[in-house]
């Protein structure tokens, strides 16, 4: 990291007891410059679609990946950990005239208002 006086708590400390305003500025100026180096948000967001992008892979093994994604997403890997624990997701059957999912116990589809009837109506998976 690039930073002048450098951006740690003893500095921050000394910096604000002292009283001084310049020295005071100089030591947020330093720590902006951390807070907005490019190289930090770099590595923040790629860290970010990593553990996204692995939620997914979670996600696309218990048949959620919007959930698992935006769980790895939001907590990265505490949310894979709980993408694991949660049960697999049964995927629901499609209907035979849209192709659309229905819910099991559905008499009537409730995209197209075909009747469902017994599971043999229904497209296999
Ligand atoms: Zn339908």
């Amino acid at each position: 990291m690039a930073t002048p006086s450098g951006c740690d708590v003893a500095t921050l400390t000394q910096a604000l007891q002292s009283g001084d305003p310049d020295q005071q500025m100089q030591a947020l100026d330093a720590c902006s410059a951390v807070l907005t180096d490019p190289t930090l948000w770099y590595w923040l967001i790629g860290l970010t679609l990593f553990c996204a992008l692995v939620g997914a892979l979670i996600g696309k093994y218990k048949h959620a990946v919007v959930r698992d994604m935006l769980l790895g997403l939001a907590l990265g890997p505490i949310g894979w950990g709980i993408s694991l624990l949660l049960p697999k997701v049964v995927p629901k059957p499609p209907c035979r005239a849209c192709g659309k999912p229905v819910e099991a116990g559905d008499k009537y589809c409730r995209h197209c208002g075909a009747a469902l009837g017994t599971a043999s109506n229904r497209l296999n998976p």
